[in-house]
Order: structure tokens, then sequence, then C-alpha cells
């Protein structure tokens, strides 16, 4: 088995949830007294969430890529940042580092080209809606038309990752607001939800909707584990 490096702390109420799949995923598939080789290492998510705000990338890059740095001289095989958002400087940071990083995206691609979908909704933090870095991967990799809800929604999805759910928040008003929210992006032809927030599979899951849901928290560390046992 091979070691996995985490990147975590964004919030480490989805690291923990990473932590969790990953040492479940590994007991499952080889049983015994089986965990996963890993290692973590857990940011303080005020200042990340302070200069995302303030929208400072360049201070942020730098930050992720020391903190990756650190992993990889940890003995870490492979790279997860266990967050969306985060991949807004993957390539940076990807290239500061010798060991692979498991992008997110590709993950999520990966999992929607499997079951032959076209058009997906995805949520997430404004910064991974509203920016390139993510949909326009999906699009160029995967062929794939990425719907994201409309702007008044965007802030509600937003508001409530920070609000709540990386607080450990866990609202059914929410629930209930996502689900609408994901109702009005199937009326505009969407197949199946991304959730692209690590934080949003504690509110939402598979069995809260008719349609196919991504949960990038449990593709991406099931990948790694893929990768780690291959
Ligand atoms: N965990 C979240 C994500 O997957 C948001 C927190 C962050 O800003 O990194 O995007």
């Amino acid at each position: 088995m091979k070691t996995i490096g985490l990147l975590g702390g964004m919030s480490w109420e989805s690291s923990s949830e990473y932590y969790r799949i990953l040492n479940e995923t590994v007991q499952a598939r080889l049983g015994g007294f089986h965990s996963a080789d890993c290692l973590m290492y857990s940011v303080d998510f005020d200042a990340v969430e302070t200069l995302q705000h303030e929208d400072k990338w360049d201070a942020l890059t730098e930050m992720m890529v020391a903190a990756a740095q650190r992993i990889e001289a940890g003995g870490a095989e492979i790279l997860l940042i266990c967050t969306n958002t985060m991949h807004k400087m993957a390539p940076e940071i990807q290239t500061a580092i010798q060991i692979p990083l498991l992008h997110i995206a590709d993950v999520a691609g990966e999992a929607i080209q499997a079951q032959g979908l076209q058009t997906v909704a995805l949520l997430g933090t404004k910064f991974t809606m509203e920016g390139d870095f993510y949909r326009r991967r999906l699009h160029e990799k995967f062929g794939l038309t990425v719907l994201i809800p409309e702007a008044a929604d965007r802030e509600i999805v937003h508001n409530t990752i920070y609000g709540e759910l990386v607080k450990g928040v866990i609202n059914s008003e929410s629930r209930q607001a996502f689900l609408k929210i994901i109702a009005k992006l199937q009326d505009q032809g969407a197949q199946g939800v991304i959730l692209g927030c690590t934080e949003i599979p504690l509110l939402i899951q598979q069995a809260d909707l008719a349609i196919p849901v991504f949960d990038t928290t449990r593709l991406h560390t099931e990948a790694a584990v893929d990768w780690a046992l291959a």
C-alpha cells in the first residue's frame, strides 16, 4: 500500500470525512486490521478563509505550495487537496512537487463519464462555480456541459458553505434550499449534480435526489485508495 498525503483543514469538517472514508475503504478492501497508510497536514482555515474573501490568491498559492512540500517531505507518494476550491492553484502546486496530485475534478469527470452523462450541475463555493479552473477542466477533458445556479442561488450555496457547513452546522432548511436549487438546474437539463465542495455531502446525499449525485469527497478518497492499492 502506498502512502496517501492529504492537504486538509479546509475545512476540518470535511477532512475528517476524508480520513474516515479512507480508512473505511481500505478496511473494506483488505479486511483484517488494515487501515490507510496516510499523512495529513491540516492548515488553520481562518487564514485561508480571510485571504480567499480578500481575493489574495497569490498568498494562498504560496501557502498551499508550502503545505504540499511539507507533505511530500513527510513521505507521501500522492497528494490530495481536500477541497475543490483550492484546486484553483493546482497547476502551481503540481509544479512545485514531484509526487502526483490527484485532481478532484478529474475524479468527478471520470465518474460522470462512466455513467454516460453529458450535462451536469455544479454546486460549490462561488470561487468554484464562477471561476473557470473547474468547469473548463470538465469541459475540455471530459466534454461535459456544466450548469451552475443563477446568481442569487450561488449566493445561497456559498453562504451556506461558509456560514454553516464548515462550522459543522447541518440545517434542514438549507437542505431544502439546496434541493430547490438542484431542481431548477434539472429543469435546465442537468442529468446529475456534482457536490463540488467537500462539505456539501454532509448536507445532501444520493438518497435526497432522483438524479445521480457525484460526491467529490467520496470519489476523491476512493480514487486515492484505488491508486494506493494498485
Ligand atoms: N471544502 C470546500 C470546497 O471543497 C470549501 C472550503 C474552502 O474554501 O476550501 O471547496
